[in-house]
């Protein structure tokens, strides 16, 4: 399998570079659902495309009956203005396959190839998830909505999906853990409702500043106080906003907050706490807070089994040292997280550093300077079709 990729390299680096020069946001990615619908065009697969987003879903049968698998690869670009200098870099001004979505797509089209050149000897069925919208707009939900996971009929019955990264892991290493794999991340928004005024007799308004400002602290003596240090929180105020001049008191005042948690125990408690705690800050000065709490995406957690499968199969292609078990969770977060809610199986990440880059160093995903190794298709192609040939063949 994996030298069959290698020899496959040339072909996928291809459709690597063409996607990388066409890169689209969202969930409306016609370029790249051409580039996929005709890479796939000879496969003899099923392919159907997307309703409220340009999806595709290509059911690949095997020469048997038996259960049915997913592999999902994420399509969308990133607004960000590519750093020039990549043969193959983006032909879109302002928009960047930052994060590596091209390899996902290329490295999913090759696995495509490895499991039809394969055909026979598969019992059971292989859903290939091309899914857009995968930054921020829930497009993995879309898709289960319009029935990714009974495309092939039966119900899927695992999953499999992974990551690229342009540093920290070097090119064809795999790592990944059971449980928690990536966080939650939620959205809140706060207003403080005061009342403005001279900023010379506050005691005649109801200046909100100090109490946002009070709000903000409480939120950090709320993530040490009432979570366990063993199951994080996060909470980051990146966004705070008020008044015009110095001499002005506002009417409000405006907070907003990423929220990371990593446990169904804090994504479900995180809401009512931030918003008691916001409400009660406020209230303590006299004032109001309105709390606005915006669910993203959830927890991406791995089967304990599915993990384990994970390691094994990584182990048996690339080597003992192609394997590293993570020793936390990566705090961003993933979409595929809703199709784990519904079925079990794994995300992995994946090294693409550059040869010759330091792993430590290298610019990371979301960087208009991140680069990603070619080679890292072979080894994410291989573990894909490897992964779905191992879970049919436990029937
Ligand atoms: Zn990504």
């Amino acid at each position: 399998m994996r030298a069959d990729a290698q020899a496959d390299l040339p072909r996928t680096a291809a459709l690597r570079h063409a996607l990388h020069r066409v890169p689209e946001i969202g969930l409306d990615l016609p370029d790249t659902q051409r580039l996929v619908l005709d890479a796939l065009a000879d496969l003899d697969l099923e392919v159907h495309t997307g309703r409220a987003l340009s999806s595709v879903t290509a059911v690949l049968r095997g020469g048997r009956p038996g259960p049915t698998v997913l592999l999902r690869g994420d399509m969308d670009a990133l607004p960000v203005a590519e750093e020039p200098g990549e043969e193959f870099a983006s032909e879109q001004p302002g928009v960047m396959h930052a994060c590596g979505h091209d390899l996902h797509v290329a490295g999913l089209v090759g696995a495509a190839r490895l499991l039809a050149a394969r055909r026979d000897e598969i019992a059971g069925s292989v859903v290939l998830m091309f899914q857009p919208g995968e930054e921020g707009l829930h497009g993995a939900r879309l898709m289960i909505e319009e029935g990714v996971l009974e495309a092939a009929g039966p119900r899927v019955v695992a999953a499999y999906g992974l990551h690229v990264v342009s540093s920290i892991l070097p090119t064809g290493l795999v790592s990944g853990r059971a449980g928690t794999m990536m966080a939650a991340s939620d959205t809140v928004r706060v207003t403080v409702h005061g009342r403005g005024g001279h900023a010379s007799k506050p005691h005649l308004a109801q200046d909100p500043v100090p109490v946002a400002a009070g709000i903000v602290l409480a939120l950090q003596a709320m993530v040490t106080r009432q979570f366990d240090v063993f199951d994080p929180v996060v909470v980051t105020v990146g966004h705070i906003r008020a008044g015009s001049r110095d001499n002005v008191i506002p009417d409000d005042a405006h907070i907003e907050a990423t929220v990371r948690t990593f446990s169904a125990a804090t994504h479900a408690a995180a809401p009512e706490r931030i918003a008691r705690l916001a409400e009660h800050v406020a209230a303590a000065h006299g004032l109001t807070a309105t709390v606005d709490y915006e669910r993203g995406y959830p927890v991406t957690s791995n089967d304990a089994g599915e993990a384990d499968r994970a390691e094994r199969v990584a182990r048996a292609l690339l080597g003992d040292a192609g394997w590293l078990t993570a020793g936390e969770p990566v705090p961003g977060a993933e979409d595929f997280s809703y199709v784990l809610q519904e079925v079990p199986g794994a995300f992995v990440f994946l090294g693409a550093t550059p040869a010759g880059d330091d792993p430590q160093t290298a610019p990371y995903n979301h960087s208009p300077r991140a680069r990603f190794a070619d080679d890292a298709l072979a080894v994410g192609s291989a573990l894909l079709a490897a992964l779905a040939l191992d879970r049919l063949a436990e029937g």
